[in-house]
């Protein structure tokens, strides 16, 4: 069931379409569902498996996909359809599926795009479960990856592109080291092959960035993070925009150009035209491997996403204070975070994300492991926690953990030394957080 299908069967939303609006009254109103019958004003939790058919013929319409409503979850939720009509209107997208995890979404992208034989071209300073995917599953299926050592170097991403190279991946604002991507750049390497780019946009969020605006093909969200936002469900989403040629070489993404139902009628592009893309990776990729998002967490997805801009701009005002205060204490040896002057990116950083810069970021002890360890167990406000963008600040120790299975000399190319801490700044008081982090540096003083 497509986006446009599903449309049919939506009250018009309060939005109208001859009208332009602002960020925050879309994140609100757009893709809304209220629920007419019974005067739910907020897009109701549809928590059903399946749906009723109202007789036998109208049972076979819905199989056919030619009717507008829905037969089963997995397929098509009203819930989900108006989150992901949502998520569509704020990232300028044509299309968006909602998943169950970030993984999913990933995995949805790469088992759409991608088949064997070809190859993935990914940064390396994206998501270690990005990279593992990519690297080892993908691995199974007999398609390739390559990793960009410098994924500001454009000359490097384009001397890694063969001739079996059918996709570019990287992360808008990846962490902990804060080395954001020159999106517009790599989208223009990509596009001069030939090729599409996708972009993990999780810790910027369409409010600080619109990776499709700047060229990027296939946006992936972790909705468990900034945009949920409150630390309490798992989500993914997978946003495609429509301005990538993907038929100019039939010999690239074949199956795009495939009969859509069945072995006969007309292909996906025929059928679905710009969202020829989303229509495929929704009903054979999504629908039949069946990472289907639960309507309860694409609820509290949307209950997040209505505060997103407010959000946002808070966490990354506090970040700014946090990592400044940080920059000037004399125990550490460097902060990274793109918001800094100091930082090598804060320059793409002012040019790309205007709004702010997020909220993720890591800082450097001159004392090691010993003084991350004291640091890490004296502080009471944060939480030790694997996990970023929620409304409650966290902190975490990568090279003893999410890089504990690497060797020093990966956890050193990834510029994960031991003194390293990440913090993901949550939505408290700044002065709060800082006179927490005092009692990390109090904790590496008492014993020196
Ligand atoms: C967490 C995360 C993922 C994976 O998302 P899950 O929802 O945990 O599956 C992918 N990319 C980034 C940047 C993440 O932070």
């Amino acid at each position: 069931m497509t986006d446009a299908d599903c449309s049919q069967t939506v009250p018009p939303s309060r939005l109208r379409h001859d009208e332009s609006y602002g960020f925050a009254t879309e994140q609100i109103h757009a893709g809304d569902t209220p629920d007419l019958s019974k005067g739910s004003r907020i897009t109701p939790v549809y928590m059903s498996a399946g749906f009723e058919f109202d007789d036998f013929d109208q049972a076979s319409e819905r199989f056919l996909d030619t009717a507008s409503v829905y037969s089963y979850t997995r397929v098509g939720n009203p819930t989900n359809a108006a989150v992901e009509r949502k998520i569509t209107q704020l990232d300028h997208g044509v299309g968006t599926i909602l998943l169950a995890s970030g993984q999913a979404a990933t995995a949805v992208v790469a088992l759409s795009v991608l088949q064997t034989g070809d190859r993935v071209l990914c940064s390396s300073s994206a998501y270690e479960g990005t990279k593992g995917l990519f690297s080892a599953n993908l691995a199974r299926l007999g398609i390739g990856a390559d990793f960009v050592e410098d994924p500001s170097d454009l000359a490097e991403w384009e001397s890694r592109i063969t001739p079996q190279t059918r996709l570019l991946f990287g992360e808008s604002i990846p962490n902990p080291k804060n080395d954001v991507l020159d999106v517009p750049g790599l989208a223009e390497v990509a596009h001069r092959h030939g090729l599409p780019l996708a972009i993990d946009n999780t810790v910027a969020t369409p409010y600080l960035f619109r990776p499709l605006d700047f060229g990027a093909d296939i946006v992936t969200y972790s909705t468990s993070k900034l945009l949920t936002g409150h630390g309490a469900s798992l989500g993914g989403a997978v946003v495609l925009g429509d301005g990538f040629d993907w038929w100019s070489d039939a010999e690239k993404f074949p199956q795009y150009a495939t009969p859509a139902h069945g072995t006969q009628g007309p292909s996906w592009v025929e059928a679905h035209g710009s969202g020829a893309v989303t229509a495929f990776t929704r009903d054979t990729v999504a629908m039949r491997f069946g990472p289907t998002q639960s309507p309860w967490h694409a609820f509290l997805l949307n209950q997040g996403l209505e505060t997103l801009s407010l959000r946002l701009a808070r966490h990354s005002e506090t970040s700014v204070a946090v990592a400044r205060w940080l920059e000037q204490r004399p125990e550490v040896v460097s902060v990274d975070y793109a918001g800094l002057e100091s930082s090598p990116y804060n320059e793409l950083a002012t040019r790309l994300l205007p709004r702010g810069t997020g909220s993720v970021f890591a800082f450097t002890l001159r004392g090691g492991i010993e003084d991350a360890k004291r640091f890490y167990n004296s502080v009471e406000l944060f939480s030790r926690m694997t996990h970023i963008g929620d409304v409650r600040s966290l902190i975490l120790h990568p090279a003893t953990t999410i890089y504990v299975q690497q060797t020093p000399e990966q956890r050193a190319a990834a510029g994960i030394s031991d003194g390293l801490l990440r913090l993901s700044i949550g939505l408290e008081d700044a002065d709060d957080l800082i006179r927490d982090l005092e009692r990390g540096f109090e904790a590496i003083a008492s014993v020196d």
